[in-house]
């Protein structure tokens, strides 16, 4: 099938890469010449593991071409997948205007000859699809796409393209049974099941799968704060809760708390739809109190470990918002970073992937071993997997006090017990007890 994907961002790109592979023939379209030029010379501008050699083989199948000229490319294929991206506006609704700019009517009257499928895939309101399609059927004798599909994509950064290839579920929001038929046939050669159902239900599938994974990671970040209080290991107790299949074990690793591009904004659209029906949603508000909160938990387990932060070195290790990407949207090293430079903090880091930062307070170097350099304070932010084997007599010796704050409860305790007592660290986690 011929598809053409406008918006080549981590979703877009990953979907056309991925489209390609299971044999579509792909453009990916975008307003971003930069961009382009460089996924068009086989080079990504971000990191996902086992996404460049996806691409660099559908490049040389001539199974993907990708272009900024978005009129010409809607008019080559007879499906449109819309990944643009939909952040937060200041209040908090979600920001259509990407979606809206693609979806204009001149554009696809001018571009789209024949019948289409428009499969939306960002992330939207329920009712923004029945938007689109009305917007196109006011103007029908223009524009000839009938079908308008919601596609959500689950995909995590850093897993994405098994996440693509073989995900849980499929869910297929459309009203024909001619849109349906092109889903299944898109689809194929993806080993899940789809969920086919009403447009406006998938659009609330993705903003409650969200939101219920952030509610998973807050709740257990509260019960971690009660077990701070009652020296109680979080992690035992996670363990005991997760083993209930009705429970499951994942999303239960309590820390510094949730970030990214997805969790923060998606909250934050789905209370704006509740206040917009008049519906209250207190799971959602406590969710993200409780995510608003953990950060000053790292705050103040330093802040009583050194008395003061005024001038204390710290080195904060990983800034991405997660492992395995270089994506620091919303990362909670952000905040982090943001109160130990108004606490008068000395701050130096170091990220396998992230070199360039926001916040012109904090140092971020390529050798990890010069950020932790004399520091007096080690925090962990990101739970990447070169932390997890450091190289702790080298660290001693590097570091000028030995105090560790994993903000992701990344290392065993037991092992720290036992590198604690080597070496002289203090280890300090979230919710598990202290390592002296
Ligand atoms: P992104 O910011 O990485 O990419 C969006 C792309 O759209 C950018 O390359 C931008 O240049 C392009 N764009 C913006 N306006 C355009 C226009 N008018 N015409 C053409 N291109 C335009 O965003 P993303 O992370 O890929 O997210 C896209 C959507 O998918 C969002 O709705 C997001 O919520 C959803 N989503 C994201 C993830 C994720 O992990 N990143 C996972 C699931 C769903």
């Amino acid at each position: 099938m011929k598809i053409t994907v406008i918006g080549s961002g981590y979703v877009g790109v990953v979907a056309g890469a991925c489209l390609a592979s299971l044999g579509h023939e792909v453009i990916c379209a975008d307003s971003d010449s930069e961009k382009i030029g460089l996924l068009a010379s086989g080079k990504l501008p971000i990191f996902e593991e086992g996404l460049e050699p996806l691409l660099k083989k559908a490049l040389a199948d001539g199974r993907i071409r990708f272009t900024n000229e978005l009129d010409w490319s809607i008019g080559q294929s007879d499906i449109l997948y819309i990944t643009v991206g939909t952040p937060s506006r200041s209040d908090g609704e979600a920001d259509l205007t990407a979606l809206w700019s693609v979806v204009n009517v001149n554009r696809i009257a001018h571009s789209a000859r024949g019948r289409k499928l428009l499969v939306v895939k960002s992330t939207v309101p329920v009712g923004t699809c029945d938007s689109v399609e009305q917007l196109l059927r006011d103007h029908a004798a223009r524009c000839r796409i009938v079908d308008v599909v919601h596609n959500p994509e689950f995909l995590r950064q850093g897993s994405a393209v098994p996440d693509f290839l073989r995900p849980d579920r499929i869910v297929v929001g459309c009203n024909t049974e001619e849109a349906r038929l092109a889903m299944k046939e898109l689809h194929a050669g993806i080993p899940a099941s789809i969920q086919y159902c009403d447009r406006r239900s998938a659009e609330l599938i993705k903003y409650a799968s969200n939101a219920f994974l952030a509610m998973k990671i807050s709740f257990v970040n509260m019960i971690a704060n009660l077990s701070d209080k009652l020296d109680i290991d979080v992690d035992e107790v996670a363990e005991g809760i997760g083993s209930d299949r009705r429970i499951g074990p994942l999303f239960l690793q309590s820390g510094i708390g949730y970030g990214g591009s997805c969790f923060p904004k998606d909250m934050k659209a789905l209370q704006t739809l509740g206040q917009s029906v008049g519906c209250e949603l207190p799971l959602i508000d406590a969710a993200e109190r409780v995510n608003a909160a953990q950060p000053h938990v790292i705050l103040d387990k330093l802040k009583s470990a050194l008395s003061t932060l005024r001038g204390a070195r710290i080195a904060l290790l990983g800034l991405a918002f997660k492992s395995m990407t270089d994506d620091i949207r919303e990362a909670p090293s952000l905040v982090v970073s943001r109160l130990l430079a108004a606490e008068g903090a000395i701050l130096n880091a170091y990220d396998p992937m992230v070199r360039r930062y926001p916040i012109r307070e904090v140092a971020v170097h390529d050798d990890m071993y010069l950020a932790i350099r004399a520091c007096d304070a080690i925090v962990l932010l990101t739970e990447w997997d070169e932390f997890r084997l450091l190289d702790w007599r080298k660290v001693r010796e590097t570091v000028r006090a030995g105090l560790i704050v994993d903000g992701r409860n990344m290392l065993a305790l037991d092992g720290m017990k036992a590198v604690a007592e080597a070496y002289g660290l203090t280890y300090l986690s979230v919710g598990r007890p202290a390592v002296v």
